[in-house]
């Protein structure tokens, strides 16, 4: 097998919670696991909803869980200029084209397929009009119509999309921006990504970025779409279930360590096994492990694991725990001199 290369890619649009805190140690475990690489991407194309107090909070949270990355961050927005040349090395292999359709040309084309009982897309109309940037349109993949798009998810299993469920999707915005399917591409390619693990809100995007691959003769990666994790009622996980930033369990008491053990078995076993050593962790952890069925946050078991590794702690590297608590509730103490 050639070096195993997984990534992290969180939008900074929120701070890091469960979710991604479970993607990113999975990611992490994978690439420990084959002594591969794990990079760091911080996603933000989004230049509204991502901010750099995110951003922050997404390095600090992944610091404090342990989960170091190989080499420098790659920013999405540092990339305009290579996704750019992508776009028009499509464009030039008449792969993609400009569209000069409007919104309100698309909500005609909609309305028009759901009179006919199908499905709302475009239509492809400027597929023949050559059109060039003058148009100052977005520009669209020219997806193969009748093809069926199969991929062996590494954890759900095979999956398939026929194009004609899918658009001509675009690849960039009239302002001249890159589309999430396409800079996700261009930069799994650059970066040699081998193992694509994420959420599985984003397993309708595979097929149609496996397109972009094909378009370019890239060889494809693997993907593994792992499932949502839930709260105790099955619902998906809100505040009310504890799913806050990463950053907030720190102040709450919560070790790094009690977290990735909980996180680890939220979606991960090893037969009964509650607690495992790091070492242990990277040596057991694989992708034929991983479980394509959605777990439930559970607070208080995080809260009792938590307790047996408070337990487990020596007291002068409990006294180095509690001190910033106490500090903060005002209390003096006498320091332990080793
Ligand atoms: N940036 C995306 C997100 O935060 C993840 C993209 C990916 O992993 O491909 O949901």
């Amino acid at each position: 097998m050639s070096k195993v290369i997984t990534r992290f890619a969180p939008s900074p649009t929120g701070s890091l919670h469960i979710g991604g805190a479970r993607t990113a140690l999975f990611s992490w475990l994978l690439a420990k696991h084959y002594k591969g690489l794990f990079y760091l991407r911080i996603e933000d194309t989004d230049q509204e909803r991502s901010k750099k107090e995110y951003v922050d909070d997404i390095l600090e949270s992944m610091k404090w869980l342990g989960l170091n990355w190989d080499g420098e961050v790659v920013y999405q927005s540092k990339r305009k200029d290579r996704y750019t040349e992508v776009i028009q090395k499509l464009l030039e292999a008449k792969k993609a084209y400009w569209c000069e359709c409007k919104p309100e040309d698309l909500e005609v084309m909609r309305e028009a397929a759901r009179k006919e009982g199908r499905k709302p897309r475009y239509n492809g109309c400027c597929r023949s009009k050559n059109l060039d940037e003058s148009c100052k349109g977005v520009v669209r993949l020219k997806i193969i119509d009748e093809k069926v798009v199969e991929f062996n998810d590494f954890v759900k299993g095979i999956t398939q999309v026929h194009t004609s469920e899918l658009d001509d999707m675009v690849i960039q915005r009239s302002d001249g921006t890159p589309t999430y399917n396409i800079a996700v591409v261009v930069d799994d390619y650059d970066m040699g990504v081998t193992h694509v693990l994420r959420g599985d809100d984003h397993v309708s995007n595979t097929p149609k970025q496996i397109l972009v691959y094909e378009a370019l003769g890239w060889n494809v990666p693997l993907f593994g779409h792992i499932p949502m994790i839930l709260g105790q009622d099955k619902q998906k996980l809100s505040k009310r279930h504890g799913a806050r930033s990463i950053l907030e369990y720190e102040k709450d008491g919560i070790l790094p360590q009690s977290l990735t053990t909980y996180l680890v078995r939220l979606g991960w076993a090893h037969g009964d096994q509650e607690f495992f050593t790091e070492e242990e962790l990277v040596s057991l952890f694989d992708e034929k492990g991983i479980h394509s069925s959605s777990a439930a946050f559970d607070p208080d078991k995080l809260s009792w694991v938590n307790s047996c590794y408070i337990k487990k702690l020596l007291p002068k590297d409990l006294v180095k725990k509690i001190e910033p608590f106490l500090k903060k509730e005002g209390y003096s103490y006498e320091e332990i001199k080793d």
